[in-house]
């Protein structure tokens, strides 16, 4: 079954999309938690981080890469955060993974 984010990479929903390649899709999060929120999601459905496999290693670094590049283009260069969170315990509540890039403020750590 197609999950949120499959929705929106064949634009059944709408969303405010940043970047798209053969790979990954990036758009902005609809609940920002930071001046800057974006996620970039891979457009193979893998439920979570704890599913990724010897395969996908290429495609992880591809949206780490992906993560960086758009975050300078939107004006993070002073610093910014990625967090991709896992299963329940994680704080995960889409199930296709997904690296969230935050910035454009002071981030604080232990994160909560
Ligand atoms: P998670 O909690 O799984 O790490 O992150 C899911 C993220 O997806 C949340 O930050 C949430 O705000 C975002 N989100 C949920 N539904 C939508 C949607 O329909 N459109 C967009 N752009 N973001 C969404």
């Amino acid at each position: 079954m197609d999950t949120l984010f499959d929705k929106i990479i064949k634009r059944e929903i709408p969303a405010k999309i940043i970047y798209e390649d053969d790979q990954v899709i990036a758009f902005h999060d609809i609940a920002p938690q930071a001046p800057v929120h974006f996620l970039v999601v891979p457009k193979k459905g893998i439920r979570t981080l704890a599913d990724l496999t010897e395969d996908d290693k290429g495609l992880a670094g591809h949206i780490l890469f992906t993560a960086q590049r758009l975050a300078l283009e939107l004006g993070c260069e002073e610093g910014f955060r990625v967090v991709m969170n896992c299963n329940e315990l994680g704080g995960q509540t889409v199930y296709h993974i997904h690296m969230h890039v935050l910035g454009q403020r002071q981030m604080h750590w232990p994160p909560g």
